[in-house]
């Protein structure tokens, strides 16, 4: 037997211990993934048909049975579109935060577009919902080493924590390996926010991505659940992520057929782990994570 136990059997922490995680959903269209920009340009999106509002409505409903309050990173092109959409979420008392206004990865983008576009989504997220916007994620987890300006951009802009960086190293596009892995603070020459990343599985001295996405979709359930019981046993929360086109069937658009298993491998699957991981955790915004921490630390 080995002596080493495994990453994937940590141990529940006792309930009255557990800290509540996040569960949070990118609100987008499957064009928006970047796996799609060679496939579907942008000029091309609104020839395509909008799956989010119905796949959010039932999401509404599954959460609701829960009694799990989410929080909900909007594009903004897609929220004025679908302001219904925005709004509904809102109403059943949900968080709304910013997804960028037309997905653009940061690393893409001048500090002057990033502005604009972190600008306008905040300004209609804020306009549908009724309530402040104060988180932000980048469009696929794009600020990485050497992008650090994006954090200085959005504490002038009004955005009090960050949802963007992802602590692994090896990933062709996204990825900040010296990231902590649990929220922290970034001080910056603007001013600080909370930096809340997305979750990982320490094996041995490895971080592997296990928050959600795709990483839900193809490893065991296990995998995502041995990431949330090792921040249990940290005493930090763990942050689960994913898309409504996740829960959809897949679009019939002619992609290689890797790009098709990334983005669609095991969608028949997420529903049924959606519910058990809602019944295994508890769960709260990110934003009252990032105001326990600004009362903590003042
Ligand atoms: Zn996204």
């Amino acid at each position: 037997m080995s002596l080493i136990p495994s990453p994937l059997s940590t141990p529940a922490v006792p309930v009255s211990q557990r800290p509540c995680h996040h569960f949070s959903v990118d609100v987008e269209e499957f064009f928006h993934g970047t796996a799609f920009e060679p496939y579907v340009p942008s000029s091309e999106w609104d020839r395509w048909p909008r799956r989010s509002p119905q796949v959010m409505d039932r999401l509404l409903d599954v959460l609701d049975d829960a009694g799990v309050r989410a929080t909900f990173f909007v594009v903004g092109w897609l929220a004025e579109l679908e302001p219904g959409m925005v709004r509904r979420c809102a109403e059943a008392g949900h968080e709304i935060a910013s997804h960028s206004w037309d997905h653009k990865r940061v690393t893409m983008q001048t500090p002057e577009a990033f502005r604009e576009s972190v600008r306008s989504s905040r300004a209609l997220l804020e306009d549908l919902s009724g309530t402040a916007v104060r988180g932000f994620r980048a469009p696929s987890f794009s600020i990485v080493p050497g992008a650090e300006w994006a954090f200085d951009v959005l504490v002038e802009e009004g955005y009090t924590y960050d949802s963007s960086l992802f602590p692994i190293r090896g990933h062709p596009t996204y990825g900040y390996p010296d990231a902590p892995r649990d929220p922290h603070w970034i001080e910056r020459p603007s001013g600080r926010l909370v930096e809340i990343p997305a979750t990982t599985l320490a094996v041995g001295s490895r971080l592997l991505p296990a928050s959600g996405g795709a990483y839900f979709r193809f490893f065991p359930y296990a995998y995502l659940r041995g990431a949330f019981r090792q921040a249990e046993a940290r005493g930090e929360p763990a942050t689960f992520y994913i898309h409504p086109w996740e829960y959809d069937e897949a679009p019939s658009i002619r992609v290689p057929f890797r790009t098709r298993m990334r983005a669609f491998y095991g969608l028949g699957r997420t529903w049924a782990r959606t519910r058990r991981l809602l019944r295994d955790f508890d769960f709260r915004p990110l934003a009252e994570t990032a105001d326990r921490m600004r009362q903590r630390d003042g």
